[in-house]
């Protein structure tokens, strides 16, 4: 089927859907393939759910005129997204980068909200089917999309672009996360600047962040950019004025309290404000948007739990964001400081040298007692005796139930896999 005679049948479903557990009455299913489950196969359970079409790519599946036979149902949703955005029009800003995309991306939100009806990628559906799905949740009432790009490969920021053909984009930053996929932090810059290609092959507007020495290195012959940054000589120009523990910052002469924490939060909070100023939101709303919004799932949220505050940053970690969790922690002033840090996954053959280097750095630094959990961590070599090892969480649990922590401020960091998040029940 040709896609324009697809989309006049997406026209007429609600949305559309990739899971028969999810699907609403009117549906446009797509039938994906994954390494352990055929969509193929459940195809007529989505009919039976409310789906009004499904969208299948094994002959013997389509028995009725309500099956949409198709070469390759993947390929079928991204190129029905693109075809989605393009007869749509929408202005879309992509980013992507190594950390704070998520963060990132609901700031943005938020200060577009201000003056634009906007729609935005949804928690982290980030990927080669979240991406599409992202765009196929646009409307006519869409002006203004924001999509997270996420990626652990090289050419897959490449793809995701051919997909969303934004008109805007900005890295977030780069670092030393997935350095399985990439190999190295080279592998890293060419991948994540796949995005940069893209734009500047289209002639589209990059957003700079004039403080990253790399990203002004990879757009620096490039003439359409809007730069911002802290001391910035544009007119989106940003100063800090304190991170005891929130992050506040001038602009333009006013302060903005944020509720997120961490130095490395500044330049997340920055790009939203310059992205709000590129579209003209009013100063005020800018500041009000970025005043209330705060940090969700463990994504540098600061808790409090019975006598101990707590800086839950739970959510993930590489290198380069458990290095900037650990600097912010060590200027951040209070009497009783308490360290976990929980194993850092993707790391491929550099996990060794990884983990040690931040051993190193609690060595050389003092950041209160440490706790360090996990099979990496625990083949560090440790000479400090305030730096203690578990090598599985329950080690650590039996720890805990002779040593209670009371009175502290404690940093709570490690990969989705450690589950630190757990810790809490454990005080
Ligand atoms: P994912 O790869 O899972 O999509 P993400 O890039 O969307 O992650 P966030 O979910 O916004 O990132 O933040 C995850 C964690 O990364 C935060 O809790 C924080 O520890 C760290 N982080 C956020 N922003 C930055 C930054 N600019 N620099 C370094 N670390 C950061
Ligand atoms: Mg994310």
């Amino acid at each position: 089927m040709k896609i324009e005679q697809l989309y006049q049948r997406f026209d007429t479903c609600t949305g559309v859907c990739t899971d028969t557990r999810k699907i609403e009455k009117n549906d446009l299913f797509f039938a994906l393939k994954g390494d352990n489950f055929d969509g193929n196969k459940f195809a007529s359970q989505a009919l039976a759910s409310g789906a009004k079409y499904c969208v299948v790519d094994e002959k013997s599946y389509a028995i009725d005129d309500r099956y949409i036979l198709v070469e390759n149902v993947l390929e079928t949703l991204q190129n029905l997204a693109t075809f989605h955005r393009d007869t749509l029009g929408i202005l879309i800003i992509a980013l992507t980068g190594s950390n704070g995309k998520t963060t990132t991306k609901e700031l943005i939100n938020a200060v577009l909200l201000k003056k634009y009806k906007t729609t935005a990628t949804l928690g982290n559906l980030n990927n080669h089917i979240g991406v599409p799905l992202t765009l196929l949740r646009m409307d006519e009432t869409t002006e203004i999309g924001i999509v997270e790009m996420g990626a652990n490969h090289p050419k897959e920021i490449a793809l995701l672009c051919e997909i969303a053909h934004p008109d805007y984009g900005l890295i977030t930053n780069f670092g030393k996360a997935h350095l399985e996929g990439f190999g190295s932090i080279e592998g890293v810059i060419k991948a994540k600047s796949e995005l940069y290609d893209y734009l500047m092959a289209h002639k589209k507007t990059v957003f700079v962040n004039e403080n990253d020495p790399i990203q002004v290195k990879q757009t620096q012959n490039y003439d359409q950019v809007y730069k911002f940054g802290l001391n910035s000589s544009t007119d989106t120009r940003l100063e800090i004025i304190n991170t005891q523990p929130y992050v506040t910052l001038n602009y333009n002469g006013s302060e903005i309290k944020s509720q997120l924490t961490g130095t490395y939060n500044f330049n997340n909070i920055a790009v939203a404000i310059a992205i709000g100023s590129y579209f003209k939101v009013a100063p005020e709303d800018i500041l009000n948007a970025i005043e209330a919004y705060t940090p969700t799932n463990s994504r540098s949220q600061i808790l409090k739990k019975d006598s101990n505050n707590i800086i839950m940053d739970a959510y993930n970690a590489n290198p380069t964001s458990m290095m900037a969790a650990l600097e912010n922690f060590k200027q951040l002033h209070q009497e009783r400081k308490l360290v976990f840090l929980g194993d850092m996954f993707e790391l491929g053959n550099t996990a060794e040298t990884e983990h040690q280097s931040i051993v190193d750095y609690l060595e050389a630094n003092n950041l209160g007692e440490i706790y360090l959990i996990g099979e990496n961590f625990f083949k560090t070599k440790v000479n400090h005796n305030s730096i203690k090892k578990f090598q599985t969480f329950d080690a650590l649990k039996l720890h805990l139930q002779d040593h209670p922590i009371k009175d502290s401020f404690l940093l709570i960091k490690g990969s989705r896999g450690m589950a630190l998040e757990r810790i809490l029940e454990l005080l």
